[in-house]
């Protein structure tokens, strides 16, 4: 099942790929001719990809491995797409060079070749933008977001580039298909139309600028597992410069379906969310994520960072852990450490479960000491959720500790 799920992506891709070059291959041309217009047909097979990776529903997510391996392939797919998109007018041009070079520049220029050539240039200077953008995780998220409207604009712009040069087949197909994921993505997911309706019941601080939020659902509840993470769009007019969806991960679930989300003020929308108040409406769409899915019965070293607590505090609240587990709570001081006592509480009555809780002020955490009487640490499973910069230092730290890279999974809190 595993194998299964590890290579649908890839699959998939080789699907799109490898059939739309089988489909239109061009016969009776020179080899350099056959091959720029092979490297075309390939973009457009792996941007066709890439689309339907950015879908977030939560059975294709469940089928693909999960929504973070899908943005993962969905970037590398955009990416490879875009370098052979690039080749390609290059390489039609390389054809005729040999010839003419006047007849090599007409091929390129679209002053000489109108419209068809200037919707193909548009298109790679968008997916240009779009794509540079994707890479610099610093550019604030909804600059980001723009540019990412742009790329998908820019995909159909490269499709309309060849309904202008007069090819229907298979254009128009993928045309079709394009629209509909990006439609889809727009109108269910940033929309908000496959999201389900809910409502703020109490809102408690946990920490300094931490408030964890009770969500009653108004229909149908989400199917939710401790764990995994929800997108949630808090409505009204208080709301309305940052009604978008934000990853939130589960804090628990109630009985009564009701859930709890933790918010840390991160940025702009977190520090409003801080001031919700009860009755606000909310819409969520989930659940998503696998962290802590198909967890093996081997013994655990969990490591939290910040608000990185709450698929852990998730877990816990659902009930005891069934197999040896280490559990490293960092924070950078008392008033930052959110659910404390409580987790204190359940670490008391659980003898499976080892907690170490520390301060770490604004000093890079020591993991040599920290887990220096941890024995057997090449045996554990390593369950990492915080910073990046804390996640990738541990990585190190594991990998040197002869922990293999399938051991440790972690849960990234910045996907964009
Ligand atoms: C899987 C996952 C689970 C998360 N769980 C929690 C949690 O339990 N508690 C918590 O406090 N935070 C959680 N986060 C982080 C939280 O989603 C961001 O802090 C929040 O979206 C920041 O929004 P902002 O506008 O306040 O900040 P900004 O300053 O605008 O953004 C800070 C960063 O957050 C990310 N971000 C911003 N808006 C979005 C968005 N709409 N969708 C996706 N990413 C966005 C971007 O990478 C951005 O660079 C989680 C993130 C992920 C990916």
């Amino acid at each position: 099942m595993t194998i299964l799920r590890n290579l649908s992506i890839p699959l998939l891709i080789v699907t799109c790929t490898v059939g739309l070059i089988w489909w239109a291959f061009p016969e009776g041309l020179s080899t350099a001719r056959t091959m720029g217009i092979v490297l075309g047909w390939a973009g457009c097979g792996l941007l066709l990809a890439s689309l339907l990776l950015m879908l977030r529903e939560t059975w294709l997510a469940q089928w693909l491995g999960g929504l973070e391996r899908m943005y993962q392939w969905h970037h590398w797919a955009g990416t490879t797409a875009y370098v052979l998109l690039l080749a390609h007018p290059l390489v039609l041009a390389a054809d005729v060079w040999p010839n003419s070079r006047l007849l090599a520049w007409q091929t390129l220029s679209p002053f000489s070749q109108g419209w068809p050539i200037w919707a193909g240039l548009l298109s790679l200077l968008l997916l240009m933008f779009g794509l540079a953008a994707t890479f610099i995780m610093r550019i604030p998220y909804q600059i980001w977001r723009m540019l990412h409207f742009g790329l998908g604009v820019g995909v159909l712009l490269g499709l309309v580039h060849l309904v202008l040069l007069g090819i229907s087949e298979p254009v128009l197909p993928i045309l079709g298909l394009a629209v509909s994921f990006l439609g889809w993505r727009l109108i269910r997911d940033d929309f908000g139309l496959a999201a389900r309706p809910y409502v703020v019941g109490s809102v408690k601080p946990v920490a300094e600028d931490i408030v964890e939020i009770t969500l009653k659902p108004l229909a149908d509840p989400t199917a939710i597992t401790p764990g995994q993470f929800v997108l949630v769009a808090f409505l009204g007019p208080t709301f309305r410069d940052c009604g978008e969806f934000h990853p939130f991960t589960v804090s628990s679930i109630g009985a009564n379906h009701e859930i709890c989300i933790a918010v840390k003020a991160l940025g702009d929308c977190t520090r409003h969310i801080q001031s919700v108040e009860p009755d606000t409406m909310v819409r969520v769409h989930g659940a998503f994520g696998t962290f802590l899915a198909d967890r093996p019965p081997t013994p655990q070293l969990w490591v939290a960072g910040g608000i990185g607590i709450i698929p852990f505090l998730a877990l816990l609240r659902a009930g005891p852990v069934n197999q040896p587990t280490t559990f490293l709570y960092l924070y950078r001081t008392e008033v930052d450490a959110a659910f404390l006592q409580e987790l204190r509480a359940l670490a008391n009555g659980d003898q499976q479960l080892s907690l170490k809780a520390l301060a770490t002020g604004d000093e890079a955490p020591d993991f040599n000491s920290l887990l220096s009487d941890t024995q057997g640490l090449a045996h554990y499973e390593c369950y990492l959720c915080g910073p990046p910069g804390m996640v990738a230092a541990l990585r190190k730290d594991l990998h040197n500790r002869g922990v293999t890279p399938h051991q440790i999974h972690f849960e990234k809190f910045d996907f964009r």
